[in-house]
């Protein structure tokens, strides 16, 4: 969930950014012809400036112009609803994401795709585990690289990812106070 991430190759074609705020500061949206192409939260958030909001409304903020195309719409009714109540999420349409429509999918796509379509809000899960449930025990590792490059934060739930012996890193470290409060959101606080 970093602002910047290099376009999978097989993508070009982002044609659209927009700012969306919420609890946890303005997130940055980035579409393309595929649909949602990423998700990030917008400037350098890091543990020692993270200051959510619990009332923040969600909304567009560049609403000068609006735009009602379908990913949109479903992007806003996503995120309202998971900051209402995660389990809300299950009662709204996932948009289109790019990095999951690739027609053929390769490892680190289909990390992302099981950990979103199998963890849901309240659940963690460790790299371990989510290997084993690729059927690929051993690819802990590149699980944890795809979670560092997961295009799509909170939506592909890499914040669910944990160690067996503690909560693992956010953002390298970076933001652990928000992986914290985004659990603790769903009702996850052994952490
Ligand atoms: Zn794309």
């Amino acid at each position: 969930m970093t602002t910047k991430k290099p376009l999978p190759a097989s993508c070009n074609s982002k044609i659209q950014e927009k700012i969306l705020s919420s609890p946890v500061g303005n997130i940055l949206v980035t579409l393309c012809e595929e649909g949602l192409h990423s998700v990030g939260l917008e400037g350098d958030i890091s543990d020692e400036n993270f200051s959510p909001n619990e009332s923040e409304v969600i909304q567009w903020v560049d609403e000068d112009n609006p735009a009602q195309t379908k990913v949109l719409t479903d992007c806003l009714s996503w995120f309202q609803a998971y900051f209402k109540d995660p389990a809300l999420i299950d009662t709204v349409p996932r948009p289109e994401i790019c990095c999951l429509r690739k027609s053929e999918l390769g490892f680190r796509a289909r990390v992302w795709q099981t950990l979103a379509d199998t963890v849901g809000p309240g659940k963690v899960i460790t790299y371990g585990a989510l290997a084993a449930r690729l059927e690929n025990p051993g690819a802990v590792r590149a699980v944890g690289s795809a979670m560092r490059n997961n295009p799509v934060g909170i939506i592909v739930p890499c914040h669910r990812v944990v160690r067996s012996s503690g909560m693992g890193l956010y953002h390298g470290g970076k933001r652990q106070t928000m992986k914290k409060w985004l659990l603790r959101h769903e009702g996850v606080d052994k952490f």
